[in-house]
């Protein structure tokens, strides 16, 4: 899958599960990002890309869509992030868990490595027409659907621009 619809897929499956309730744009963010975590063992990923020496190192060993795809990887990364960012383990775990159900529809992967246990529903083929012209515009249109009904237009808007005003303000602090 391409990375935008594994952000897409983190976003909606977070907004979907919370009902929009609770800290929503930190928590979408979150499940958003994480969404791309998996993707680390390829160097031809988004994330790999800016994070090369990591993805080529992990790709080399461990191989694509390995053990990086499990929950026990999912497991480690939610310590990783417990420790910088408690309040967001559970976005953070959305967003990495949609990332394996949406390449179990476009592959395959082995969530329960190291036990063999792969699962595979090919309904897309990553880069495919169908994932181009299907999933994404499913994807657009469910993310869409879920923040008018769950958050509504405006409310939405004014959480984007707090939380980016927010994130701002964070890193100013951070820096002075
Ligand atoms: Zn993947």
């Amino acid at each position: 899958m391409r990375w935008y619809n594994h952000v897409l897929g983190g976003t909606l499956a977070e907004l979907i599960i919370t009902s929009g309730t609770g800290p929503v744009f930190n928590n979408t963010l979150a499940a958003g990002i994480s969404a791309l975590v998996p993707d680390i063992d390829s160097p031809y990923s988004k994330l790999g890309h800016n994070l090369p020496v990591l993805s080529h190192g992990t790709s080399l060993v461990l191989g694509h869509r390995g053990p990086i795809h499990s929950l026990l990887a999912g497991f480690l990364y939610a310590i990783l992030v417990s420790n910088f960012f408690p309040d967001l383990v559970v976005p953070a775990m959305v967003g990495f868990i949609s990332h394996l159900i949406l390449d179990a529809l476009s592959g395959g992967v082995n969530p329960l490595w190291p036990l063999k246990f792969s699962v595979s529903i090919p309904l897309f083929s990553t880069m495919g027409f169908r994932e181009l012209f299907i999933a994404t515009p499913a994807l657009m249109a469910a993310n869409a659907w879920a923040v008018w009904n769950f958050i509504g237009v405006q409310e939405a808007g004014v959480i984007i621009i707090n939380g980016v005003f927010n994130m701002i303000r964070q890193v100013i602090s951070n820096i002075a």
